[in-house]
């Protein structure tokens, strides 16, 4: 089940408006990933499964273009994707999401984001980037797995929209009230995805209930 959720359970707060994949395969997925008792392989294999999911319903509206098709008894109508897919993987943790999504979408281009987060203060800054040409036409998924802060998100979609990105989306594996409420404030027109919409942030900024620290999870760091 899919649900746009345009209000947050507390009232006091400005509404949040993202839609939460809700999948059986997700909600199975999300809860070996939130397990603390999961190593890294079975964190990495189910890592895949929730960004494949998410995925292809964040793509689902994407425009096709009719073409005819041989089969070997005649010609019939076949269709081909009409709009080129760029995928933004925030680094480090991004990556992981790219490396499950971009097979299923042929032809699909990537730029490169990279942010770090000061451990002490949060605030994201970045260090690298390399982005296609030609953003202005291409649907752009941002590739975010933790959205708490939203700080990382926010620095990314300021850099592709002077860069020319017009159409984008957000789509993460968690996210946490205050990063889609920081997103939904600055750009309203953009969709944010996600798996689960969680509670709150704690003091470090972590994601509650959440499930830890993605990249190190994911990559076998966390010590
Ligand atoms: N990044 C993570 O990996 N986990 C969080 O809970 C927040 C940011």
């Amino acid at each position: 089940m899919t649900t746009t959720i345009e209000q947050d359970q507390d009232q006091t707060q400005p509404s949040v408006s993202v839609t939460v994949v809700g999948h059986p395969l997700i909600q199975q997925a999300l809860t070996k990933l939130r397990n603390r008792d999961s190593d890294a392989e079975t964190f990495q294999r189910y890592g895949r499964v929730a960004a494949q999911v998410l995925t292809l319903e964040v793509l689902r509206d994407l425009p096709l273009r009719r073409i005819p098709v041989e089969t070997p008894l005649e010609t019939t109508d076949g269709y081909e994707l009409a709009e080129t897919v760029v995928f933004v993987p925030v680094l480090r943790s991004g990556l992981a999401m790219l490396d499950a999504v971009r097979n299923f979408f042929p032809g699909s281009k990537v730029g490169f984001v990279g942010m770090e987060r000061d451990e002490t203060t949060a605030i994201a800054h970045q260090y690298y980037s390399k982005l296609p040409s030609q953003l202005g036409s291409s649907r752009v998924v941002i590739l975010d797995p933790m959205l708490a802060t939203g700080g990382s998100a926010l620095a990314t979609l300021d850099l592709l929209t002077a860069r020319g990105a017009r159409d984008l989306r957000v789509a993460c594996i968690v996210a946490a009230p205050e990063g889609v409420r920081g997103i939904n404030a600055r750009y309203s027109d953009v969709p944010v995805w996600c798996c689960a919409l969680d509670r709150a942030l704690d003091d470090r900024k972590f994601i509650l209930p959440g499930l830890g620290d993605f990249g190190d999870r994911y990559y076998g760091t966390a010590h």
